[in-house]
């Protein structure tokens, strides 16, 4: 048998065809706690049914109440919703009346929220004109219009807000760290090693390079650089001379420069090779025999007195290579002297201490 709205002057049972249309009811609260005793008494007092006085509580207790009764078609389980109590009676005008002005009271909550948000989100503005916030509260049947969905909407709006906080917040941060980025990148650049770092002081230049000023470096670099590449971003065009400089004066090995400079071991390599080669073609002509009388002009005096005729000091350099895979030049570079597979250099110097010779390479054997 389907249930009836115990409410004075409702016929509504509930039906299929109510049931299709949503309509919802409700059982008397009867549960013991102290919230649910006072909203039992609560309902029973909207529902004013004098005639329930001598009726036992659990014939109470299974009355029903349909939706009609509450302001947005459903109770609420919230007790200071409006819909915590059923207050559509059709005797009860003063509940109509305090409906009504607690859907004004959330309205102007709604709207407000409406309007703190247009600055961040202008999207969501279509329901909300600033000009008219009067006529939205007092317009008592656009109040009516709050469902769930648009309860729905400022909740999202809310989340929308919050979200848009924390991605501000995020952007600050981000753009803190970036300036540390730079700070730091800057920082490191001014410690790393570098010609920067040594230029402005000659003796120094001449320590690293060989070559006498930072003058004569620069007139280096000017001479080479268009013939020559760059390996490296983080490495300037003087950096790579000075690399390549570095391997001849001191000897030192490539992951010692690779340290130093904060780059890989086969930039190193790299740089030194292709670097060399071009630095040989235009320096080779720096190379010159001297004649006799040149000689003579600029003989030191030490020679003068016991070494008149001599015109050249020559000596043999040898150098360590990697092992040949092939086993003639293995054999042909195999030095016995030093148990090593290195190439010979016969260089010769005049006595004012000009290279003035320096021989093709000759395996280590001979
Ligand atoms: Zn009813």
């Amino acid at each position: 048998m389907p249930d009836s709205c115990c409410a004075i002057g409702c016929q509504n049972r509930r039906t299929c065809s109510l049931k299709t249309l949503g309509l919802p009811f409700y059982n008397i609260p009867s549960r013991n706690t102290p919230i649910d005793k006072r909203r039992r008494f609560e309902w029973i007092k909207a529902l004013r049914r004098e005639d329930w006085k001598h009726w036992p509580d659990n014939k109470i207790s299974k009355q029903k109440v349909c939706g009609q009764h509450f302001v947005s078609g459903r109770r609420s389980e919230d007790s200071n919703d409006i819909d915590w109590v059923p207050t559509k009676f059709v005797y009860n005008k003063d509940a109509e009346k305090s409906a009504t002005k607690k859907r004004k009271i959330r309205t102007r909550y709604c709207h407000i929220n409406d309007k703190r948000l247009k600055n961040e989100l202008p999207s969501f503005q279509e329901s909300a004109d600033p000009g008219k916030t009067d006529d939205v509260i007092d317009d008592i049947t656009e109040t009516e219009k709050l469902t769930e969905s648009e309860k729905e909407v400022l909740k999202l709006k809310e989340t929308i807000k919050s979200l848009q906080n924390e991605l501000t917040e995020r952007n600050k941060k981000m753009f803190y760290l970036q300036k540390e980025n730079e700070m730091l990148k800057g920082e490191k650049s001014r410690h790393r090693f570098g010609y920067n770092k040594i230029k402005d002081i000659d003796k120094t230049v001449n320590f690293y390079t060989g070559v006498p000023t930072s003058a004569v470096f620069d007139w280096l670099l000017d001479l080479i650089k268009d013939s020559v590449k760059l390996f490296h971003s983080s490495l300037s065009c003087e950096d790579h001379l000075l690399i390549v400089l570095m391997k001849l004066k001191l000897g030192l090995m490539n992951r010692d420069l690779a340290y130093r400079f904060d780059v890989p071991e086969c930039t190193i390599s790299k740089i030194y090779r292709l670097w060399l080669t071009v630095l040989a073609g235009y320096m080779k002509h720096l190379i010159v025999w001297p004649d006799r009388v040149t000689i003579r002009q600029n003989l030191p005096e030490c020679f003068a007195r016991k070494y008149r005729d001599c015109v050249c000091i020559i000596d043999c350099s040898e150098i360590f290579i990697e092992r040949p895979s092939c086993l003639t030049p293995r054999a042909q570079s195999w030095s016995n002297y030093k148990h090593n597979n290195t190439v010979k250099y016969l260089i010769g110097i005049s006595p004012a201490g000009a290279v003035s010779f320096l021989s093709e390479g000759w395996g280590g054997v001979r």
